[in-house]
């Protein structure tokens, strides 16, 4: 008998009959034999509509707060799954975050895990019961509410494999696997059969939604074999696994898109040591991540410093960057969230050179200006205007082969 953890995205619980569906399916792998732990997400749209709620009332709303609320939209799908297995006379159980008991640190609205007490979910299993578990929330150790962060629910369902030592976890989406770029942006994207940790954790911190990027570096610390599947067929899907020998014959795996980086450019910073760590030490007290960063040569002793953050931190990063700006006796700051972020990874490009030549000069040939750049070992990712962002995906997929054959 092995253990499986199933995790279902907002779509595949987007309605009644979808719940049902997913019921049918957790009921049909224990009927296989199999221990059976069920993940739900919040139903497609939910977790949007209660943070409209929340915004509505306060541009900045009090974090806790704003976390209770939120994480109500995964209690009514654990509630409405668990009644439906039942109703299909199969057995469950829910269990809220705190339930579980999935304990985070208290950085409200993106709390990572620290540890999972697990004996509920099996005392539940050891009963015969399908144990159905909230996706995004935790309680961190003074009993408050937090959340994962957007598109949580497959770090709980990854968290939750490696506490209890599944033997797999299977993430069900609206696409059939992982696919060389986000099929709804460039029709010719092509499936992976098989797709390495690394490169998916690139992929998915490069704004592949598909995965959270902390379900995919939990899942390759612990070597959880990490499926991504769809809830609406019965294709094998897309392995997440270790890295082999064939893997580095392909140069670029995938492309990414991510939309939601604005970009802070910071004019006149005194060229002096020090006012680096300054500006991102302010950001980092307020658990502000920041991505690309680029700094201007220096002219008459005076810099400009460019970086991206998330769209959501935008407001914070504002009100941060008034406070430093003014002790630095640096310029104004400038914001930009109309730009986008497109990227290239794979494994082959630690063993290849002029991958990225490559890039910018397809990047050029369609007349986009490049605003920013980074890379890593295996990634190389632009910042460009938004209005190019499928455009250049399109073009960057077709130039390193991946479109698929007509
Ligand atoms: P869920 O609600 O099931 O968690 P998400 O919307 O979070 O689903 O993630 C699935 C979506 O990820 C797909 O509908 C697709 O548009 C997007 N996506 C982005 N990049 C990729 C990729 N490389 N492969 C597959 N899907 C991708
Ligand atoms: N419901 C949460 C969100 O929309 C978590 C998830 O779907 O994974 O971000
Ligand atoms: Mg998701």
């Amino acid at each position: 008998m092995s253990l499986i953890v199933q995790k279902y995205g907002g779509t595949s619980v987007g309605d009644v009959e979808r719940i049902k569906n997913v019921a049918r399916r957790a009921i049909a792998a224990k009927k296989a034999g199999h221990q059976v732990v069920v993940v739900v997400s919040a139903m497609s749209g939910e977790t949007n509509r209660l943070l409209k709620l929340v915004h509505g009332i306060s541009e900045r709303p009090n974090e806790r707060e704003q976390d209770v609320v939120v994480a109500t939209g995964e209690q009514v799908t654990i509630g409405l799954t668990s009644i439906a297995i039942d109703a299909q006379g199969g057995k469950a159980r829910s269990f809220m975050g705190h339930q579980c008991r999935i304990v985070t640190d208290s950085t409200f609205s993106k709390a990572r895990i620290k540890r999972i007490d697990a004996d509920g979910i099996f005392e539940a299993l050891k009963k015969g019961e399908i144990a159905v578990i909230a996706g995004f929330q935790g309680v961190d150790e003074e009993g408050n509410v937090t959340t994962l962060g957007r598109g949580g629910s497959d770090t709980t369902a990854v968290a939750i494999a490696a506490a209890i030592k599944a033997d797999a976890c299977e993430i069900y989406t609206d696409v059939d696997g992982v696919y060389t770029t986000d099929p709804n942006v460039a029709p010719k994207a092509r499936k992976l059969d098989r797709i390495s940790y690394e490169e998916m954790l690139e992929l998915a911190s490069l704004g592949a939604k598909v995965l959270q990027i902390r379900s995919v570096e939990i899942a390759m610390k612990f070597k959880v074999p990490l499926w991504v599947k769809s809830s609406f067929s019965d294709d094998p899907g897309t392995l997440v696994c270790e890295e082999d020998e064939e893997m580095e014959d392909i140069l670029v795996s995938g492309v990414a898109l991510d939309r939601n980086e604005a970009r802070v450019s910071v004019r006149d910073v005194p060229d002096q040591p020090g006012m680096a760590a300054k500006i991102f030490g302010a950001l980092d007290e307020r658990a502000i991540s920041v991505d690309l960063i680029v700094q201007n040569t220096p002219v008459k002793g005076k810099t400009d410093l460019t970086f991206t953050v998330g769209k959501a931190d935008l407001l914070k990063t504002q009100d941060v960057m008034k406070k430093v700006v003014k002790q630095l006796k640096a310029g104004p700051v400038e914001v930009d969230d109309q730009c986008a972020k497109v990227s290239i990874v794979g494994v082959g490009m630690r063993t290849h050179s002029g991958v990225a030549a490559r890039m910018f000069k397809t990047l050029s040939a369609e007349g986009v200006n490049i605003l920013a750049i980074s890379t890593s070992e295996i990634r190389v990712s632009c910042l460009i205007p938004g209005k190019y962002a499928e455009l250049a995906v399109r073009a960057l997929h077709s130039e390193f082969g991946l479109d698929t054959k007509a």
